[in-house]
């Protein structure tokens, strides 16, 4: 497929090229900042799995666009190297990595973060089971480490895909936060499972010690809370598993294009193709490419 097919097959990306952002992902973020107004009052941001860089472009183009936030600091983490972007400071790791955690703290010295959010996606196997379970863990670890960084009152935003045991996920985020939400932006394509779990007011339960253990499962995690488990009382009667159930909000002006339509370009948008804002640094088939150039690209089957 062309570049210009895709202009056409999906508008965000083309309209992300023309306005300058990363990646199209830029749209969901300023949506959900429409709906839930993220980043009033915010000095401390920290982007999980921030590369190529267009959710930090958003936080950096926001947080300082009147020139009155001068001592924000935003934290941009990814295992990919970044290009630069203004007022944000890139850190490659792991954020299931402990010392990721304490590198941030070190860049903030020692003050807590009012925001964090994860667009974190891992690289797919194909193996249903397995994606869903790698995502699950990555979900987990960003909400470990903004459990140990955000300061009482903050907020965490983060991809979700809408499996099975998601309502869980949102009754257990509810005993940490005071509201959770549910969010479609509507540069998020209908056909996908992909949401956004908001959480208002960070309020952990009395006695709740972060900690970042990546090993445990989320259940693991939780288990402390005695929450998303059924049991039997002592007269061996069903007590039933607590559920709280988060609002679904679907987000973005409705007058935002459809991101599972095909427009024309030829109608309303200039039918030049355009260049991507940023290539990417390194990406995982970087090697196949230079092979394939110099004619050594074995394909097996
Ligand atoms: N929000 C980004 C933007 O707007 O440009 C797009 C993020 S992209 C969908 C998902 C990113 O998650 C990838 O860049 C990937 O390297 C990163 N990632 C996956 N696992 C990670 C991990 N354990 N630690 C840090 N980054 C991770």
């Amino acid at each position: 497929m062309g570049k210009t097919s895709k202009d056409k097959r999906d508008l965000y990306y083309r309209k992300a090229k023309e306005e300058g952002w990363r990646a199209r992902s830029a749209f969901k973020l300023l949506q959900l900042n429409e709906q839930f107004d993220l980043f009033k009052d915010v000095k401390r941001v920290v982007d999980l799995c921030a590369a190529p860089g267009s959710w930090s472009q958003v936080l950096s183009r926001e947080i300082f666009k009147d020139g009155t936030n001068e001592d924000a600091k935003i934290v941009a983490v990814d295992l990919q190297p970044m290009s630069p972007i203004d007022h944000v400071i890139e850190l490659q790791a792991d954020i299931t990595h402990p010392k990721t955690l304490e590198k941030i703290m070190d860049i903030f010295d020692g003050e807590k973060a009012d925001f964090v959010c994860s667009d974190g996606a891992p690289d797919v196997t194909g193996l249903h089971d397995l994606d869903e379970y790698i995502q699950a863990q990555l979900i987990l670890s960003a909400l470990q480490l903004a459990t140990c960084i955000l300061k009482n009152g903050g907020t965490f935003v983060a991809k979700i895909f809408r499996g099975r045991d998601i309502d869980l996920l949102y009754s257990q985020l509810g005993y940490l936060f005071e509201k959770v939400i549910c969010a479609k932006p509507r540069a998020s394509r209908a056909s996908s499972l992909e949401a956004f779990i908001v959480c208002i007011g960070y309020k952990p339960r009395e006695g709740w010690v972060p900690t970042l253990k990546p090993e445990l499962s989320t259940e693991e995690f939780f288990q402390d809370m005695k929450i998303g488990r059924a049991s039997l009382n002592k007269n061996l009667e069903f007590i039933d598993e607590e559920r709280k159930v988060a609002p679904f909000i679907a987000c973005g002006d409705l007058n935002s294009v459809d991101s599972d339509a095909t427009y024309a370009l030829d109608e309303n948008f200039n039918s030049l193709s355009l260049d991507p804002i940023q290539s990417p640094t390194a990406p995982p088939y970087k090697k196949a490419l230079e092979l394939k150039r110099k004619g050594q690209l074995k394909i097996t089957k």
